[in-house]
Formats: C-alpha cells, structure tokens, sequence
C-alpha cells in the first residue's frame, strides 16, 4: 500500500504515481519520520545538543497537551558543520505560539 505525499490517499499496490497530482507515492512508513512527512505542519522551535533538556521539554509540552516531537540529527549523513548534535523540538505549526510562549515559562524557572 502506497500513499500520496501531497493528497495523503492511499493506493493500492501497483500504481507508483497519484492519479489526482503525479506525485510519486511513497511508502506510508517512510512517512512517520518527521520532518520527512510533515515539514510543512512541524516548525521547529527549539534547538539544543542535550537530549534530556529537550526531553525535559517534550514532557512539560505533553503535559499542557501540546503534541511536540525530538528530532534527532545525530545519525544523519549530512554533515552538519559546527553542530554535530543538534536535536530539534518541532511542535504543529498551530501550536507554534503556545508552545514557544510555554518553554519560555518553563526556561525561566
Ligand atoms: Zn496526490
């Protein structure tokens, strides 16, 4: 089973590209990695090289309900000159401004 990237339909086997706008279909597990799949709804917004902050973070956002994801550049190919390490905070782009204004809160402290 194949999704559409851009129209999000799912194709059964055998067609590879999307009737409705001819893009490629793509497998939908490839899709789960942010921010392959969702780069258009994630905004990152924050960076940092220490996991536990960020995971820190994470838990104070799910707690005020705010659905966010650590993403990871460590194993990448892509080099990173400067920033080997760096782990994104990304959160839905609807939910960009509560988030920031709540790591503000929580970074004071
Ligand atoms: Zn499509």
């Amino acid at each position: 089973m194949l999704t559409c990237p851009n129209c999000k339909y799912e194709y059964v086997d055998g067609i590879t590209i999307c009737p409705d706008c001819n893009s490629n279909l793509v497998d939908p597990k490839s899709l789960i990695q942010p921010p392959t799949l969702k780069e258009k709804d994630w905004k990152v917004i924050f960076t940092s090289d220490q996991e536990y902050e960020m995971q820190m973070l994470k838990d104070n956002l799910s707690s005020a309900d705010i659905e966010s994801i650590v993403f990871s550049q460590k194993d990448r190919s892509l080099p990173t000159p400067g920033d080997l390490s760096i782990i994104s905070l990304l959160v839905r782009n609807e939910n960009v401004e509560d988030a920031v204004n709540f790591i503000n809160e929580v970074l004071k402290n």
